[in-house]
């Protein structure tokens, strides 16, 4: 069996991996447009945060790793059409247009940080640095830079800001919406990371939207609905999209350009599956189906795709939008349903607050929870956690929680190792009311 997979970052490897593991004579193929596979999009917070001396360290596997595995590699190798009639491919390499034949094609090309809106946003000095070339560019750039300009206050506008401001830049940042990260947290919850930005000197410009960039000598003028900042460069940081301009109009594809693929992230084509931020995924949010773009979501699509190449074997068990970081001194995370996205939900929705002591030694950091539950079920459906404790682990346990539909019964006894270093007495997501560690406020 030939099997060729387009992209070769986190749903590409994983997939090529998978392939491998369930069929051991299988011919692999990954096919990648850049010179390098495996690189990190954080690379460049990464190295701003003096976590890596360097761009090249920021990769999660390397080439040998997959030829150990007799995964072929073609680098360099950018993939201009699909003939799934016909079951083959043209890829260019070195100018030169070559013809690869298959019997199974999984699409893993990803996303880019692309914006069609906002007239401008195409020019070198707004920087896209998700690959090794755009982070080398930006570091650059930013290195030069004072005045920056961040457009999009998601997780990577966040991250930005913050190292930004570390780094001695002046920053200011535009959000549509009139908070940061509203897709993952309540605004009551992000309130305290809001209140540090200002603190740290960032200019947040809430409730704009950027509608064009134009230089102007040296400096980037940014438009804004209402006056504009003049910066010496800006930071795209908003939505990112994918680019499917290769296939051959076989494929069915949602309104917002992903790729349309079922359950078992089969496309429509029998031959042809799709996986990570090209497709859109089942959520487990009460939508049938949402764009969420995020590694998580890339390496298990990759795993089930696998399982699924011959025959279907493995449903997709969905997205819950995991995520977790840290920023302006807090770590924050979330997973599922947010009280904002419940205002959708055709069911009664429950939310319980809490601040927990993060361990049980003298002035412990505190730990501000937040609990979006189904009340006529009392199952869990959504969790953040905004802490200066590193408590960012704790919301894979809370996911899992969710994803096994369990009670806040069920999170009350939830077994739990006691060490007063690390733990309270209850552990910080056992669900219980004990006025002395605990304050609760039931919105319910
Ligand atoms: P991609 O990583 O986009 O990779 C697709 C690959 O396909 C690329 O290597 C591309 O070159 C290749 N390709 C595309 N078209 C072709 C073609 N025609 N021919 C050949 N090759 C092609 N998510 C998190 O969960 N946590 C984070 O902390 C996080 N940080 C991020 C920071 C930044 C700055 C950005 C931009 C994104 C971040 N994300 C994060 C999102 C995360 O990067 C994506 O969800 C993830 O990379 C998706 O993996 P993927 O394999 O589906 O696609």
């Amino acid at each position: 069996m030939k099997v060729a997979i387009i992209g070769a970052s986190f749903a590409g490897v994983t997939a090529a991996l998978e392939v491998r593991k369930h069929h051991p004579n299988a011919e692999i193929s990954l096919l990648e447009k850049q010179p390098q596979l495996g690189y990190i999009p954080n690379g460049l917070h990464l190295y701003l945060d003096k976590k890596i001396d360097s761009l090249s360290q920021a990769y999660f596997i390397k080439e040998a790793d997959l030829e150990q595995r007799r995964i072929k590699i073609l680098l360099e190798s950018t993939v201009e059409k699909v003939d799934t009639a016909n079951h083959q491919l043209t890829y260019r390499h070195d100018n030169e247009a070559i013809t690869l034949e298959y019997d199974k094609l999984i699409i893993a090309t990803g996303s880019s940080q692309l914006s069609h809106k906002i007239e401008g946003s195409d020019s070198d000095r707004v920087l896209k640095y998700k690959r090794l070339k755009g982070a080398e560019d930006a570091l650059e750039t930013l290195q030069a830079s004072q005045h920056v300009t961040i457009i999009g206050g998601g997780q990577i506008g966040v991250e930005a800001a913050d190292l930004l401001t570390k780094n001695g830049k002046q920053v200011a940042l535009v959000e549509n919406m009139d908070y940061v990260l509203f897709k993952y947290f309540d605004k009551d919850m992000i309130q305290p990371i809001q209140e540090e930005m200002q603190e740290a000197g960032v200019a947040l410009y809430m409730n704009q939207t950027v509608s064009s960039i134009k230089e102007a000598g040296d400096k980037l003028e940014i438009q804004l609905g209402s006056g504009s900042i003049e910066s010496d460069t800006a930071i795209l940081a908003v939505n990112v999209r994918p680019d499917l301009s290769f296939l051959d109009g076989q494929i069915d594809l949602h309104m917002d350009h992903t790729i349309a693929v079922d359950e078992y992230l089969r496309t429509s084509h029998p031959d042809v599956l799709a996986v990570g931020d090209c497709i859109q995924l089942p959520s487990c949010m009460g939508e049938e189906a949402m764009y969420i773009p995020l590694v998580n979501n890339a390496v298990r699509t990759g795993i089930v795709a696998a399982a699924n190449l011959v025959k279907p074997a493995q449903t997709f068990n969905g997205s819950l939008r995991t995520i977790g970081t840290s920023a302006f001194g807090y770590h924050i995370a979330s997973t599922g349903m947010t009280e904002s996205d419940s205002l959708f939900s055709d069911y009664p929705i429950g939310v319980k607050r809490q601040i927990v002591p993060a361990n049980s030694l003298p002035f412990a950091e505190e730990v501000l929870i937040k609990y979006v539950y189904n009340e006529e079920t009392r199952e869990l459906l959504g969790a953040q956690l905004v802490s200066k404790a590193d408590v960012l682990e704790k919301i894979n346990t809370l996911a899992l929680a969710i994803q096994t539909n369990q009670t806040l019964e069920d999170l009350s006894q939830k077994e739990f190792f006691f060490h007063p270093t690390f733990t309270n007495t209850i552990e910080t997501t056992n669900l219980v009311a004990w006025p002395h560690i605990r304050r609760d406020t039931d919105e319910s």
